[in-house]
């Protein structure tokens, strides 16, 4: 190889070397490219990943509230059909209520039939209780307030609910015939219905009901409904109130909620503490200082 070819050879090499340099520069910035390019792509997938479980969300919490109005309006449809139910009913049962007690006194001489005429009695009271609270439930209490002898309507609460308790259970009431109070008396001998009803159910057969008040000046009356049985576990104790929450086979959930509305309507608190040994639940009436003064009669 002459001196001229062996230069020729080295220029070539060399430019062979330069598009080699110009290529692999090339290669590498496409591939950094390639890799900017590719984390954008994954990232956009993420975003629309992200997007799409949103809108499944929204489409979902969509559906779901289409639901809740479809059922609160056949709620409210039911709502008012029981309460239409329940005032039909009411009247015919107030008949049997009274013949029954005639009845009853008719058959002083038969114990048998007497026995199932007062079995019939107690059906009849309990069907007057649940259409009570219906209605009570479909109305806004609105208490008409009166000077009321507080120890005459835990009285008048306990004859109506004393007869169905077992003879197991003791019972203390306290002496308050004296104890004057401003309130609505057809109401709260409601709450303490309820109240007494719902200790009667918990100790079933044998324990002690204990109504105690408490009186701070005139200024706060508290009526202590306490009961030995189960109580109450605490993570049901902020249920217990809500409308239609029932543990029980046969009952209806309306109990707390419509005595609780009607502590209210008096400007007071109906609440519930666990007992020393079951529940406790606590009335809290606003003295006559405090007394609401619409519908005071
Ligand atoms: P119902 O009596 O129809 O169940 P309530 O509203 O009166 O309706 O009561 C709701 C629930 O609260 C009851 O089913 C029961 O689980 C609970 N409860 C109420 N009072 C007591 C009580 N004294 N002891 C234990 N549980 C109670």
């Amino acid at each position: 190889m002459t001196g001229q070819q062996s230069l020729q050879s080295q220029v070539q090499i060399a430019e062979l070397h330069d598009a080699f340099r110009v290529f692999t520069d090339a290669t590498a910035s496409l591939e950094r490219e390639y890799q900017l390019l590719r984390g954008q792509a994954l990232e956009l997938r993420g975003q629309l990943a992200e997007k799409q479980r949103a809108l499944m969300a929204s489409l979902e919490r969509e559906r779901e509230l289409e639901l809740q109005a479809l059922r609160q309006s056949r709620l409210a449809a039911m709502g008012e059909m029981a309460a239409t139910l329940a005032h039909e009913v009411r009247n015919p049962l107030g008949g049997m209520e009274l013949f029954t007690r005639l009845l009853i006194d008719e058959l002083a001489a038969e114990p048998r039939a007497r026995r199932l005429a007062e079995q019939v009695a107690r059906g009849i009271q309990d069907l007057n209780h649940l259409v009570g609270n219906i209605l009570e439930y479909g109305r806004m209490p609105e208490p008409r307030l009166a000077r009321t002898s507080v120890g005459g309507v835990i009285e008048e609460a306990f004859a109506v609910v004393g007869p169905s308790l077992h003879a197991g259970i003791r019972v203390e009431l306290p002496d308050a015939r004296s104890l004057q109070w401003w309130l609505d008396r057809a109401l709260l001998t409601q709450v303490l219905l309820n109240l007494l009803r719902n200790a009667g159910d918990a100790m079933g057969e044998r324990g002690t009901l204990t109504v105690a008040l408490e009186v701070e000046d005139s200024r706060l009356l508290r009526i202590i409904v306490e009961d030995t049985g189960p109580g109450v576990p605490p993570e049901r104790a902020a249920t217990i109130f809500d409308p239609f929450f029932t543990t029980k086979e046969r009952g209806t959930g309306l109990g707390l909620a419509v005595a609780r509305a009607a502590v209210l309507a008096h400007g007071g608190d109906l609440t519930f503490e666990p007992g020393r040994r079951g529940a406790r639940f606590v009335v809290s009436l606003p003295g006559s200082e405090s007394a609401p003064t619409p519908g005071r009669a």
